[in-house]
């Protein structure tokens, strides 16, 4: 079956207008385009963000990034075959085991989390979106103003040459915590600030593996709590602990190789030439969401609609998941014969996953790392649950699928059409990617 858009869409710039490029916005972007839709990408920075932030995501997400064809790319990136084989442990800081979930664990045909820097996956993303010519990904554009018409939606975007307009059908804010499409669609971000700072620290040529980590652990103390992960096959480690909140930015770095000598294992004093800080970012951490991830035409996916404390690697799973979500109800809508009302479906059951899933599971998650007396710490009810037998951690590790949802399902039932399986990279399609096969 061919299904021709309107004909208003073809006096836009575009039939999507995504708003950032970090993973959530590139995702967006690229299974948009592997449907034949046209969308633009804009980018406030000249590129790419490289600050040291998520690194592993989830099976929900790996679902997804599967299907837009980057998990393998991802895999090569941040993993080698001794990662699947290596347990993920809560830990006192004198490495007293808690609790783990060990390859012994995995349920067969399930994924393994994906490690992968953060600035690496959105590269690999906007190399798979770039081979598209449906697709225009704009560095230095910074959205600036929202006009929705009949129809259509017309965004103001600054950039070094002076302003310029891009009119859509569709506008997906994928601009990160501080949105500006939030705000300028007067949505607030709801919840609560948490008072510790989280400082990330990239760190390399540290022997965590011989001092007995695994690839990756979480240090469960009241002032040290942490995560210490491995993240790249050639010696990349992550270091996310927390800081008092009463410390100004500059006290905190100063005092990283304090926190090191706290929290790393081996020979102590810690000395500062075993190991080199790569990188090191202080964050605040929120629990917040915005009340509506739909107004209009505008719809927002990952940390523009939500934010989660990093520990437990909730933020971007759950970003990737909406980045798929709203991609699928826009190609519902665009392509496949959907109401619109399928994207207040989207709106709906995201944020329903946020407050649901990704909020408590991330405020849960630090709450016992910090809260939580380590040498009492397996009378937890979760740690009980994880010690009582191998189902019982199956069955914990099936909650990770929880995260996501296939709106394709609410595509108009068609018979199987017998044509071409591969992506529709734009050599292939239809030159004014107007006409797509469903
Ligand atoms: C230390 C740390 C560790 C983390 N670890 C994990 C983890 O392991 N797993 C996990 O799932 N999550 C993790 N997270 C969370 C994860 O980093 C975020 O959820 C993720 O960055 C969200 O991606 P995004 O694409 O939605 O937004 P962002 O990555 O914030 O991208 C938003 C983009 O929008 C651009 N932008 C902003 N304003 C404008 C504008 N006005 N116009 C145009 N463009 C604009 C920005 O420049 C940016 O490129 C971690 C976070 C931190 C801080």
């Amino acid at each position: 079956m061919i299904v021709r858009n309107d004909e208003q869409a073809d006096t836009l710039d575009c039939e999507v207008l995504v708003v950032g490029a970090g993973p959530s916005g590139l995702l967006t972007t690229l299974l948009l385009a592997q449907s034949g839709v046209r969308v633009i990408l804009v980018e406030a920075l000249p590129d790419i963000d490289d600050s040291p932030r998520a690194m592993a995501y989830g099976p929900a997400a790996v679902v997804e990034l599967e299907r837009a064809g980057v998990a393998q790319d991802a895999r090569a990136v941040g993993m080698e075959p001794g990662d699947y084989n290596s347990p993920i442990r809560w830990i006192t800081i004198d490495q007293k085991e808690i609790g783990r979930f060990g390859p012994e664990d995995k349920i067969p045909g399930t994924f393994d989390n994906v490690i992968c820097g953060q600035y690496q996956l959105a590269e690999i993303l906007k190399r798979h979106a770039s081979r598209y010519e449906n697709t225009k990904i704009l560095f230095d554009h910074k959205i600036d103003a929202i006009d929705e018409a009949e129809g259509s939606v017309v965004a103001t975007l600054l950039t070094s040459s002076g302003e310029r307009k891009l009119s859509a059908k569709y506008l997906v804010g994928c601009d990160g915590g501080r949105s500006t499409v939030r705000k300028l669609l007067g949505l607030s971000y709801d919840g609560f600030t948490l008072p510790q700072w989280l400082v990330a620290c990239n760190v390399s040529g540290y022997p965590f593996l011989d001092h007995g980590f695994t690839r990756g652990q979480f240090i469960i103390h009241p002032e040290h709590f942490c995560l210490i992960g491995k993240i790249n096959p050639q010696g990349l480690w992550r270091v996310s602990y927390n800081e008092k909140e009463d410390l100004t930015k500059e006290e905190v770095l100063a005092n990283v190789h304090n926190k090191f000598e706290a929290m790393f294992p081996g020979p102590k004093p810690l000395s500062k030439d075993s190991y080199k800080l790569e990188a090191v970012s202080p964050y605040r951490l929120h629990q917040r969401t915005a009340p509506s991830y739909r107004k209009g035409r505008c719809l927002l996916a990952g940390d523009a609609a939500h934010a989660c404390s990093p520990f437990g690697g909730m933020g971007l799973t759950t970003g990737i998941c909406d980045a798929a979500g709203v991609a699928d109800c826009l190609v519902g809508v665009l392509r496949k014969g959907c109401p619109d009302s399928l994207l207040d479906k989207y709106a709906e059951i995201r944020k329903d996953k946020y407050d649901n899933v990704t909020h408590p599971v991330s405020y849960g998650n630090t709450c016992r790392l910090r809260d939580t007396d380590p040498e009492k710490a397996g009378e937890l009810e979760f740690f009980k649950i994880m010690n009582s037998s191998r189902e019982a951690r199956q069955e914990m590790m099936k909650g990770a699928y929880v995260l996501g949802h296939d709106f394709r399902q609410y595509w108009p039932k068609v018979p199987e059409i017998q044509h071409n399986k591969e992506p529709s990279l734009a050599h292939k399609a239809d030159p004014a990617n107007r006409l797509v096969d469903v």
